[in-house]
């Protein structure tokens, strides 16, 4: 790591602790709502919705769904598992709600702002994320997350998703360095680590669960590993 210039971040589940923030804006929407009247638990609703969501998601990766559909599509679905009536409607008041509350959470991973302030002080640090712009701008702003970074990419700029090419060499070339001497840091596997691999970035796994033993990654459970991994 001794020829790092350049540090590109994830924001979702990386640095932003997504689940977290998801789980708070949905129970506020559930209790506002009242949705305890239509269904078991908040436990059986958030489950439910997570698994859709996925499902949503890995669609929206593939291209095989659009944005809208993601974002209306996994409320359309979760109210009508849970069969209730004007599930239009409530799917479409849940999904302004969510959109507008959850990027205004601000949970981090632990040693998130420890962790940006030291390696800012030493090498430029950027975003790369697969969200959607005008969410991911308010998460960075609300987070105060902001000002760690020179640049940020949000991969619908470029019409690819991390792991395409195009998305890493279009922030390679916004933030001005070259693969070889740039590292990238996110807790996907595939969208992060293999693809910054392919065109000749370092990669760092964010593996907060300790999900895999994969001995050929370079993998970290903490954000503050990075600072003994990294020159400082
Ligand atoms: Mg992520």
């Amino acid at each position: 790591m001794n020829n790092i210039k350049h540090i590109f971040f994830d924001l979702d589940h990386t640095l932003w602790d997504f689940e977290k923030n998801s789980q708070e804006a949905l129970f506020e929407i559930y209790t506002e709502l009242n949705l305890n009247k239509y269904t078991p638990s908040f436990d059986r609703f958030i489950k439910k919705y997570r698994e859709i969501n996925q499902r949503y998601w890995n669609l929206y990766r593939q291209n095989k769904v659009t944005k809208e559909q993601v974002r209306k599509g996994r409320f359309v679905d979760t109210v009508a598992f849970f069969k209730i009536s004007e599930k239009e409607t409530l799917a479409e008041i849940l999904s302004h709600k969510y959109i507008t509350l959850s990027p205004t959470k601000t949970n981090l991973f632990p040693g998130t702002h420890q962790t940006l302030k030291k390696l800012s002080k030493k090498y430029p640090l950027h975003i790369i994320t697969n969200g959607f712009t005008e969410v991911q701008h308010t998460k960075l702003e609300k987070s105060n997350l902001q000002s760690y970074f020179k640049t940020v990419v949000c991969s619908e700029e470029t019409n690819f998703k991390k792991p395409h090419k195009n998305v890493f060499n279009f922030a390679l070339n916004k933030a001005n360095a070259l693969a070889k001497h740039s590292l990238m840091v996110g807790d996907s596997l595939e969208a992060d680590v293999l693809g910054a691999k392919k065109i000749g970035m370092k990669s760092i796994w964010f593996n907060p669960n300790k999900n895999t033993n994969l001995k050929n990654v370079l993998q970290i459970h903490l954000l503050n590993e990075l600072s003994t991994i990294l020159p400082l």
